[in-house]
């Protein structure tokens, strides 16, 4: 597969370094150069095929230039060892839950076979890297599991101390292995300076060999393709069309689904859910792209002002708001709205919606109405990450999984450092 940047079409690069790039040097991001259609053969048999098979299927039509199948089928059987149940809400209203992977949300996908593709590289060319990430909470811990015992890889994970919750702290604090945490004495704006800089000073960076776990690279986007085919499979032999709602911020979800319709799914129509920062769904209305500062929200994982794969859904549709407009409609809604249909399905389906699963049953519903299709949202995290908001709306305390639960139990193991750059720095080359 070769990529090219969308802000240059004639800057062509290879998946390998598309991969390590993250972004291209002029900040556009990159691009397939062209999409495989998958034969028919492979849609005859998709009901049959378990999760594992359609990924081994999917990735090869993208990447076996590039990668070798077999190595391909082990990334995909070790990345996607986990359930992704579709379960039936309300009548034809289903919910895709992304979230039994290891973090219970959907971005362990992309994480986790980043890892898994950049570990084949680097024990290829017998290179080390040194990643670095700033977080807030969840993608640290996305990353901190998804990189976790890959070899060659060292991560470091910086976090604002006493800043995130509980539970994310112990997630990024207890990996062990190859990943390790600097707990920073500062903000999450720090951290991210700090990371900055290291990037910034070339010396640094290059005898680290310091690389970033970027949430737009490219091989984060190929993952986020698979659960489209393998939910249509299911949902295949009731011959209605179907229609995939994806509660939205960044919008890589949402293209990870477009770049599904582009290799031969036939998806019906996508909706794009979001909260208040309704900058897409504004965009589908009017044509007018405005990106604004981000408003917070229950659904804070969808508090995103300047979407970063805009530029891929433009591409993916020539630049044209008429045919993007044709086969995406936009809805948002309030944290009022969105908690009164996580107290109205509690209570008459018996289901738990996450604040973000929430909007993205708001918005399925509302589209289909009277119509005799089948509707599909993305259930984006298990509704235990939210725990405080899901018992302050419906008053039930969802149950954490297993898993989280141990993790409280696990010693934390950080290396407490001040809010600089020499600190940084001090630790890195040590
Ligand atoms: C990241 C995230 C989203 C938004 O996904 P995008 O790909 O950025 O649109 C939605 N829900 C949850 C729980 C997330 O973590």
């Amino acid at each position: 597969m070769k990529l090219y940047s969308t802000n240059n079409k004639d800057h062509q690069v290879s998946f390998q370094e598309a991969l390590f790039r993250g972004l291209p040097p002029d900040n556009g991001l990159y691009m397939p150069t062209a999409i495989p259609e998958l034969p028919s053969s492979f849609f005859e048999k998709l009901p049959g095929l378990s999760f594992q098979e359609i990924a081994l299927e999917v990735t090869s039509a993208l990447l076996s230039e590039e990668v070798p199948v077999e190595v391909l089928k082990s990334i995909c059987d070790d990345a996607f060892d986990f359930e992704v149940p579709l379960v039936e809400v309300s009548p034809k209203v289903y919910a895709l839950e992304l979230f039994h992977g290891p973090t219970h949300a959907f971005k362990d996908f992309g994480a986790r076979f980043m890892a898994r593709i950049m570990g084949y590289f680097l024990e290829k060319s017998g290179e080390q890297i040194h990643i670095l990430v700033a977080t807030s909470g969840d993608t640290g811990s996305a990353v901190a599991q998804g990189f976790l015992g890959v070899k060659n890889i060292k991560v470091s994970i910086l976090y604002p101390s006493g800043k995130v919750s509980p539970l994310q702290e112990k997630q990024l604090t207890t990996a062990g292995q190859n990943i390790s945490a600097l707990e920073v004495e500062g903000t999450f704006d720090d951290c991210q300076a700090m990371v900055k800089q290291a990037f910034l000073d070339q010396e640094l960076s290059k005898k680290c060999g310091l690389s970033s776990a970027n949430s737009i690279n490219i091989a984060r986007l190929i993952p986020q393709s698979l659960y489209y085919f393998w939910a249509y499979g299911q949902l295949q032999k009731q011959g209605l069309p179907v229609n995939f709602c994806v509660p939205s911020g960044n919008f890589g979800n949402l293209t990870g689904g477009l770049l599904a319709k582009k290799m031969g799914l036939p998806i019906k129509h996508f909706i794009a859910a979001t909260n208040v920062n309704d900058i897409v769904p504004q965009y589908l209305e009017n044509g007018q792209y405005e990106p604004r500062p981000s408003i917070a929200t229950i659904s804070n994982a969808m508090d995103v002002g300047a979407p970063s794969n805009f530029a891929r859904m433009q591409a993916l549709f020539g630049d044209s708001w008429e045919e993007m407009k044709a086969e995406i409609s936009g809805y948002a809604f309030d944290d009022d709205t969105t908690q009164e249909v996580m107290v109205r399905i509690q209570k008459e389906c018996d289901y738990p919606l996450d604040p973000h699963g929430a909007v993205g049953y708001l918005a399925i519903a509302d589209f289909l109405q009277d119509k005799n299709e089948i509707g599909v949202f993305l259930e984006t995290a298990h509704p235990a990450k939210f725990h405080e908001v899901v018992k302050a709306t419906t008053g039930l305390q969802p149950v954490i999984p297993p898993k989280l639960e141990a993790l409280l139990e696990l010693p934390k193991e950080s290396r407490l450092t001040p809010p600089t750059f020499e600190a940084l720095k001090a630790y890195l080359v040590e």
